[in-house]
């Protein structure tokens, strides 16, 4: 408790902070790195740091060995999302810089920088290193390499139709950063020597059509939300073409770009020509009263810095109607009161942006050591209420295989000792047009096991299945297979 206004002690004491845009040359590989450089989208794109090697180059001698030789080793061992970290975001990794002596202590001041470093909870989620991950249940058994099962409810390439009203179009499988933690992990990025990444079949024009094509057979949906992948890795002129189409069609109401960029690499979104394009794409929407936003992905406030409120402008300005964060709720990176409101005020109060949802990190492989228990998700969902306006306050979700987003409040029943809960739905997706009980089945979510009682833990060592990397590979090939034969 911390004293506040009127001698009140509240558990979180709110105080308007402004933004901080870290020296970028306090790291050794950018102390020439000019402002004009910095803010260039292309400068940024082409000196992200994409290796362990590109990491050394960056950091000098400010870490020790053993963190290179950790990254290393969960980049052949763990890693699900190849490395790709824009400079703005590496930026907002020990902003503050460490002070330290140079000279003969000079390894006091390595082991202070490197611990720093471990501890940064940017860090702990875009450049994860082995020592993160739990040993004792690294993935939990029921993980999947398509957890929330998208490609079972394509209805064309890259189109996902899980709820009544709305699609997923993902456009491509690229993003300018790749987040550790990634539930599209099947498909989005590089492949790394843990995951094969899957590829789409059809060339990229054939899949928009197909998209299309769907969408203007479907008047029951009226929301999309594009995305990939990271529309900012899109030519502008081929996203702003797509985003047309959609706007011909006369049941779409709601259209949402995503695009984790406005944070990771905000001078993308910056540049004339885009802001040009979302002007022209926002002035089409209103007259036709169709509702365009940008969705963005910031998981903690050390990255909203005053380049992200000028990006968020930027958007305003050009029409958009609002710019919303659907972040990710991670041990170690926000999962506490204090780390989740200091991010939504800062999004808030300093960026102009809407705190919106906070995901519970989906059971992907290797997971584990972020993952929270539905039950800390609701005592955090609890914890934040009251603090920000209602139209802010952001809601912290499940989202439950085959099921889709749940309020984490909403479970059905939950059995906290083997940490399984259990959620019912309200609608039917396009897969289960047959199945009479769609509506009445429940639906299981698992919680980490490390998060159990003792005799949780003990069931799961005695019934569950044996975690088997290459089976959760297996049924991401058979459910894609199953969704190519679906959409022909
Ligand atoms: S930006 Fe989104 S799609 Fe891209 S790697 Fe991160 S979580 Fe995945």
């Amino acid at each position: 408790m911390t004293d506040t206004d009127a001698g009140l002690q509240q558990p979180y004491p709110y105080r308007r902070r402004e933004l901080i845009e870290p020296d970028w040359r306090r790291l050794p590989g950018w102390r020439d790195v000019t402002a004009q450089e910095w803010a260039s989208a292309q400068w940024q794109r082409a000196h992200c740091v994409k290796s362990v090697r590109a990491l050394h180059q960056l950091m000098g001698d400010l870490l020790q060995d053993r963190f290179y030789a950790d990254l290393e080793r969960d980049q052949a061992e763990r890693a699900t999302m190849s490395m790709l970290v824009p400079p703005q975001m590496m930026n907002t990794m020990v902003s503050a810089g460490v002070s330290g002596p140079a000279g003969p202590k000079r390894a006091a001041a390595q082991q202070t920088w490197t611990e720093a470093f471990y501890a940064d909870p940017v860090r702990r989620y875009m450049l994860p290193v082995f020592s993160d991950r739990r040993t004792d249940w690294p993935s939990h058994p029921h993980a999947t390499r398509d957890s929330l099962h998208e490609h079972d409810m394509w209805v064309a390439e890259g189109l996902t139709h899980r709820y009544p009203t709305k699609v997923l179009a993902e456009l491509l499988p690229t993003c300018p950063q790749y987040c550790g933690h990634c539930t599209r992990m099947d498909l989005v990025g590089n492949s790394t020597p843990v995951v094969e990444k899957l590829r789409f079949d059809l060339k990229p024009v054939a899949r928009y059509d197909a998209m299309i094509d769907y969408l203007r057979r479907s008047p029951g949906v009226r929301d999309v939300v594009v995305s990939g992948g990271d529309v900012a890795n899109m030519p502008f002129r081929n996203l702003e073409t797509f985003v047309a189409r959609l706007l011909d069609i006369e049941n779409i109401r709601d259209i949402r770009l995503a695009t984790k960029a406005l944070m990771g690499l905000p001078q993308h979104w910056l540049q004339d020509d885009v802001r040009a394009g979302m002007q022209r794409l926002a002035t089409v929407a209103r007259a036709r009263g169709v509702h365009l936003a940008i969705h963005t992905h910031v998981n903690n406030a050390a990255s909203v810095t005053p380049l992200v409120a000028d990006a968020t402008r930027a958007m305003l300005e050009a029409g958009v109607r609002d710019v919303r964060n659907q972040g990710v709720l991670m041990h170690g990176v926000n999962a506490t009161t204090d780390d989740l409101l200091d991010l939504c005020f800062a999004l808030l109060d300093g960026a102009g942006v809407m705190p919106y949802y906070f995901y519970m990190c989906d059971m992907i492989p290797f997971s584990e050591h972020w993952r929270v228990s539905v039950r800390e998700a609701q005592r955090l969902q609890h914890a934040i209420m009251g603090y920000l306006p209602g139209f802010a306050t952001p809601r912290i979700i499940c989202d439950v295989p085959f099921v889709g987003k749940r309020w984490v409040h909403q479970t059905e029943e939950y059995d906290e000792e083997r940490g399984i809960s259990y959620w019912t739905k309200n609608y039917r997706t396009g897969i289960e047009t047959a199945d009479p009980d769609a509506l009445s089945r429940r639906y299981e979510y698992f919680d980490p096991i490390h998060t159990l009682p003792a005799a949780g833990r003990a069931w799961w060592r005695e019934h569950g299945p044996a975690i088997d990397e290459t089976a959760a590979s297996n049924r991401a090939g058979a459910s894609r297979a199953v969704a190519a034969a679906q959409v022909g």
